[in-house]
This record gives C-alpha cells, structure tokens and sequence, in this order.
C-alpha cells in the first residue's frame, strides 16, 4: 500500500520547541531602542510583554520546554498531519515527491495558534487581563481571539480598516471567540486620530494598526499587554513545532527533503517548519535548501535593503536589523493580507544574509493558479498567503519533471482559505492585478 498521511500519535507531539540562534555562526544583531537607538534590555520590553517572553526572546538556548497547560491546547489538533499530495504530483506528471504540511487543521485555520497559545499563557502566568494586538486579514487576530478565551484573558484586535469592512466574516469570527474587533485608524490612540485628521477615509494598514495596539497597551496602566503573531524571535520558536513534528513524520515516510518551502510574511510559518531542518544543518546534519515565497507586489527579502528599522509605521517599536522596504511602505491591497508586511524576521533575514536560504518572489495570479490546481486534485483550498508556497513547490516540481530527478519538496500548507473565497471569485472573474 501506497501511504498518502504520515501521521504522529498524540503522545510523539514534541515536548520542546527549538531555538535556531543556539546554531547561528554569529549572534544576531541587537535590537535598538526607538529613543536612544542603544541595545535593547529586557527591561526595555517590560511594558509589551511579560517576563516569560521577554527571557524567550532573549535565549540562546537551543530547546525550551513547552508548558504542559500548552501541549493540552496544542494536542486539540497537534501534530498535524503530513500529506504526500500523490493526486498532485500525478497531475503534473513530475518524478518529484511531493509533501505537504497541513496547519489548516487548526480551529483558526493556520498555523497562528501555535504562538497564541504559549503567548496566552505565559501573559495569564504573569497576572495580565488583557491582551491587545492588531490583524490584517484577520487570522492572527482570530487565533490570538481563541487563546485568550482558552486562558480566560480579555482579547482587544485592532482590525485593518479596509479589511475590517472587507473581510466580516474574520471580524465575526473574532467576536464568537469572545474578542472586541476595532477598524484602524480608530479614535482610541494618538497615531490612530492623527491618521484620521489626515485621511478620515484612510483605509489603515499593518504598521498602523501595531502602533495603534502598541499604544493602547503601552497606556493601559500595566493590566494589558501586546501580543505579536510573526517576526519576533519568541515566535519564530513557537512555531518550530511544525517543523519539529514534519522532521519525524519524513522519517515515517522514509524520506528526506531536498527542497523545504513556504510563504513568508514576517516569516513564521516558513520559519517553523525550516528552521529545525536548518539547524540540523548547522550542526554538521544533512543539508537543505530552504526557499522563502513572498509576493511580488510586497518583495521584502528580494528587493528590500537590511538594515535596521521600525516594526510599525509611528516608529513606537524597537529597531531590528532585518530586511525592509521601509516603515511607511503601504504595499497595494493583494488579496494575500497575511504577507503585506514592510518587513521580515531578523532571523529569516540573518540566515539569508548568511546564504542559508532562498528568497523568490511571486506575483498573485500565478499563486492563484496554483492554489486551484491543488485545491482540485488535493481537495483543500488553500489560503491566499499558502498558495504562495504551493506555487514555488509546484514550480520545483516541474522543473523536476524537465530534469527527470525525483526530488523530495516539503512545503508549509500554512492555511485554508475558507474565509479567503471571494479572493478565489475575483481571481475567476478576472479582477486581480499582480
Ligand atoms: C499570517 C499568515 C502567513 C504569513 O505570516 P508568516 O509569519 O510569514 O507565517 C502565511 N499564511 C497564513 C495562512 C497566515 O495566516
């Protein structure tokens, strides 16, 4: 028998998540304070983030226990399955083998929960109430939403505007999860009211919204805290639970990746399946080659500088040295909310800068393409931001086909795209732009 899912039983869920900074051949470099541009300290990060997570963004240690409270949550859905997508693979006639990790299966849809959860946790540990954060297509501000509702926290998103009237469906999925949703610029900040005097109409963007919540958090008196779904090393590390689960189930199927890929919008869900295969590497392992997808209308790695810079647009947050286009970059609306980000994963960016990784970028039509193609031979639909990966693996496959090699491809399904279909109608009526 052919076997299609490689799937883990609950008790092999890995007990640690993996640190890549441990196997870095230099150290990163530091964040900078937004006011002194001086290191950053721990303390600096007290008034966003609790103890827990700040010592996490910090660490060097190369595995960190994952609280049992956590691994409760996680096994909900966790491990997730690993699919051999043969129906794929014999559609494009390639010799290449071709897998995929399915974070779809999470309650939210992505990978996101991964880091919600643990970021849940450690702020209810600390004697946090609230947590206030910002969404852009909406799927972190969902998974955030949940896992506050798992530990018993207050959850405040400040939703993109355009998406917030856009996108219903992701706001009444917040507020079933117990969230208030908020359009960004609101009234309730100071950047969100200068935004509004220069544009009342302004239809917001991702930098925007994190000032938005970066404040109110900031100003709330120590009861709340800010939450972050990407980017920040602590949630590069949540997430290397995917990977750490796809490295046993490879060993299930006998198999090896040649090719490891993914979307990469601040670079988590790339990251967390990458990272423990390239730390093997680091370590003497096994070599592979990693690609990171972006958009082409939001090309961070491919044509932005690194160099330090702002997380959002009022320059609130530290700096990190990272790839950008830069802090008040507003990329155009594609339908791939979860990848318009002005910057990137100062690790993601690291390993790049050190050519451990390639970076490719893509333009929406042809990711759309390809997100039908899979949807019609594998059955899911993926989300905006996967097809991304599926269209570099895809790619990677018909190059295979050219070559007669019989490559191994293991890419991040990061989501479905349920939420995401009026993308897929206006894909078929012709409407999108790349
Ligand atoms: C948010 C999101 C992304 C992009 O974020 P990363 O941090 O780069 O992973 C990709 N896919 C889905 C489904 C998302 O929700």
């Amino acid at each position: 028998m052919s076997r299609t899912k490689f799937l883990l039983s609950e008790d092999q869920l890995p007990t640690t998540w993996y640190n890549v900074v441990a196997d870095l051949p230099k150290p990163l470099e530091p964040m900078l304070h937004p006011g002194t541009r001086q290191p950053l300290t721990p303390d600096d990060l007290a008034p966003l983030f609790p103890a827990e997570l700040i010592a996490q963004e910090f660490s060097t240690e190369r595995e960190t226990d994952i609280p049992g409270a956590v691994l409760d949550v996680y096994r909900q859905w966790r491990p997730s399955p690993l699919v051999r997508a043969r129906r794929l693979e014999r559609a494009l006639d390639t010799p290449a083998r071709i897998y995929f990790k399915n974070e779809g299966v999470s309650p939210a849809g992505s990978h996101k929960p991964n880091t919600a959860v643990p970021q849940a946790y450690y702020n209810k540990q600390a004697g946090v109430q609230r947590l206030i954060t910002e969404t852009g297509a909406g799927q972190w501000g969902s998974s955030l939403s949940l896992a506050c509702q798992y530990f018993g926290l207050v959850c405040e998103v400040y939703m993109v505007a355009v998406s917030y009237r856009q996108k219903p469906y992701r706001r009444g999925l917040m507020e079933t999860y117990g969230a208030t949703v908020t359009a960004s610029p609101s009234e309730h900040t100071e950047a969100g009211r200068a935004a509004l005097a220069a544009d009342p109409d302004s239809p917001g963007s991702l930098g925007l919204a994190i000032s938005e919540a970066v404040e109110a958090a900031v100003s709330s008196g120590g009861t709340a805290k800010y939450a972050l779904g990407s980017v920040l090393n602590h949630v590069l590390m949540h997430q290397t639970i995917i990977g750490k689960e796809a490295q046993l189930q490879m060993e299930l199927a006998e198999d090896f990746p040649d090719i490891v890929i993914g979307a990469a919008g601040g670079g988590s869900n790339f990251g967390g399946l990458a990272l423990p295969f390239l730390g093997e590497q680091l370590r003497g392992g096994r070599p592979v080659r990693a690609v990171a997808v972006e958009p082409a209308s939001c090309p961070t790695m491919t044509e932005g500088r690194f160099d330090y810079d702002f997380g959002d647009t009022a320059g609130m947050t530290p700096l990190t040295k990272m790839h950008t286009l830069g802090h008040d970059f507003v990329p155009p609306s594609i339908h791939a909310g979860g990848l318009r980000y002005h910057g990137m994963s100062p690790i993601i960016s690291q390993l790049k800068e050190f050519g451990f990784l390639e970076a490719r970028a893509v333009p929406q039509t042809a990711c759309f393409e390809a997100g039908v193609t899979f949807a019609r031979n594998e059955g899911i639909v993926p989300a905006p931001e996967s097809t991304h990966a599926v269209r570099a693996a895809i790619d990677e496959a018909l190059v295979c086909k050219e070559t007669g090699e019989a490559k191994t491809i293991l890419f991040s399904l990061s989501g479905h795209g349920h939420f995401d279909m009026q993308a897929y109608i206006d894909y078929f009526g012709g409407k999108l732009t790349d």
